[in-house]
């Protein structure tokens, strides 16, 4: 299932940030989500709350920022929002290069403990971040 194997890799990002800190210690964790990502919100959900158990993160929540699809037509520069299944013509000039400029994320942007204010928040381009603490 993918999105079982989706959650089962956000917790082992999560623990590994975090180090060896013992279970419940997580409350939440911000997820950005893309349109185009694939992956079912509920779905993966569900996987999330499953793959949680006996972690740090036991029983935290899982907050989805979903991203929109958005492309850029290449030749003149117009973006538009894809939508799904993505719509990559150009709807000005009907060109068929276009990139994605977002819509496919997967990545955890930041993570909540409990009784306590952020205080790690992995970086947006990279997990697992903070290495540091
Ligand atoms: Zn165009």
């Amino acid at each position: 299932m993918h999105e079982m194997s989706i959650a089962v890799a956000m917790v082992e990002q999560v623990t590994e940030a975090t180090g060896d800190v013992g279970s419940g210690t997580v409350s939440a964790v911000r997820l950005q989500l893309g349109e185009l990502s694939g992956v079912v919100p509920d779905s993966l959900h569900f996987c999330f709350s499953l793959a949680c158990t006996g972690t740090a993160l036991e029983g935290s929540e899982l907050l989805v920022d979903h991203v929109p699809g958005r492309a850029r037509c290449l030749p003149c520069g117009a973006q538009w929002a894809t939508g799904m299944p993505p719509q990559l013509c150009c709807p000005r000039c009907e060109g068929g290069r276009a990139e994605l400029v977002s819509g496919r994320e997967l990545q955890i942007v930041g993570v909540r403990w409990s009784g306590d204010e952020p205080r790690a928040d992995a970086r947006p381009e990279s997990v697992p971040a903070n290495e540091e603490s």
